[in-house]
């Protein structure tokens, strides 16, 4: 049972002009399952990295439990850390692989067999002990892994992608069975992923990174549907802006030209016959995706992307139409 405290993290890699983290701070409770979502190169690995103590950060503390683990030996902090790719001895076998850690504590083989057992169990593969690693689908690979990572009952998970090289419904199924044993076990946890559905779907609080810096840190239907700024709005999937000036017909929210306006794909109308808060335009894309049909309508000098549920009208290319933006749909978001 850990909180976590990172406080002012500076990280800047030796020959490297920009900084990775910048004053990076935030703070974990007890239990939470954070997501870290974030493009390529936002500095996600590094921070994890500075967690496990694969590096150590130029400025600032790491506390577990309100005492700095810094200078605490790398495997004595009793973080884990998995990966994308399960990185399992391929000459042991699973009983191995998930016991090893407990093998180098000291911990007797009766014992080890049956922590074993209970992880097998956990992870929802009971009785595949004398199997070989190599022998393991990649869905299966990590729920190996994920039992090897929580054996020695650590306090902190680092999950790092662990799920980015599986298919879709392998996929999902292991979202499921890592969140389910995450709160069954109430082990504090961060997951670092870049699929938007995945950071919603998986965790208590999500915080959003660009550069180094946490843009937003919230709940995710929070975030969803109410991002504050531009930023965390377009990494929920927002990329409609308007000032109040574009807008005729207002709600409360929007009473003020000056400020600025979001709003969700899936709430833009794309129509024929125009109405309140309407622009013309033409459609430069319409793509049926089953549930929904997908527009791009070019507006302007702009492209309103917007998505509406079936049944929905398919319009050809160039097309004139109209998109609506209807008022109670409308949110403030800070540039
Ligand atoms: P993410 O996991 O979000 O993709 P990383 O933390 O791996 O991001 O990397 C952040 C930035 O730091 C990137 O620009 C990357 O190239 C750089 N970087 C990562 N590791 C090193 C390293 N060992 N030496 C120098 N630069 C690095
Ligand atoms: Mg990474």
């Amino acid at each position: 049972m850990t909180t976590v405290n990172i406080i002012s993290l500076n990280k800047t890699y030796p020959n490297q002009l920009a900084p990775v983290l910048k004053d990076f701070s935030l703070s974990i409770h007890d239990g939470e399952m954070v997501a870290f979502l974030g493009p390529s190169g936002s500095g996600k690995s590094t921070l994890l990295k500075l967690i496990t103590g694969i590096e150590r950060p130029d400025s600032g503390d790491i506390q577990f439990d309100g005492t700095s683990i810094l200078n605490i030996d790398p495997n004595k902090r009793g973080a884990v850390l998995m990966f994308q790719k399960s990185y399992l001895f391929p000459f042991l076998n699973v009983e191995d692989n998930i016991g090893f850690g407990l093998k180098v504590q000291g911990m007797s083989s009766e014992s080890i067999r049956a922590e074993v057992k209970r992880m097998l169990n956990l992870i929802g593969l009971p009785g595949i002990e004398k199997r070989k690693s190599g022998q393991l689908s990649g869905g299966e690979g990590q729920r190996v892994a994920l039992a090897r990572a929580l054996v020695t009952n650590p306090k902190l998970l680092l999950l790092d992608e662990p799920l980015s090289s599986l298919d879709t419904s392998v996929r999902m199924n292991l979202q499921e069975a890592i969140r389910n044993i995450q709160r069954e076990l109430g082990v504090t946890t961060i997951f670092v992923t870049h699929d938007l559905g995945e950071a919603m779907a998986m965790s208590d609080r999500m915080a959003l990174l660009l550069n180094g810096e946490i843009v937003a840190l919230d709940k995710p239907e929070n975030l969803f549907h109410r991002p504050r700024s531009v930023a965390a709005a377009r990494f929920m999937g927002v990329s409609t802006f308007l000032d109040g000036n574009q807008l005729t017909v207002k709600n409360e929210a929007c009473s003020s030209s000056e400020k600025l306006f979001a709003i969700r794909p899936e709430h833009i109308r794309v129509q024929k016959e125009g109405c309140e808060n309407s622009m013309q335009g033409f459609v430069s894309d319409c793509v049926f995706r089953g549930e929904y049909i997908e527009y791009q309508v070019d507006v302007n000098d702009a492209t309103v992307r917007a998505r509406m549920p079936m049944p929905a009208p398919m319009f050809p290319h160039g097309e004139q139409v109209f998109v609506n933006f209807p008022k109670e749909h409308l949110f403030e978001v800070q540039n």
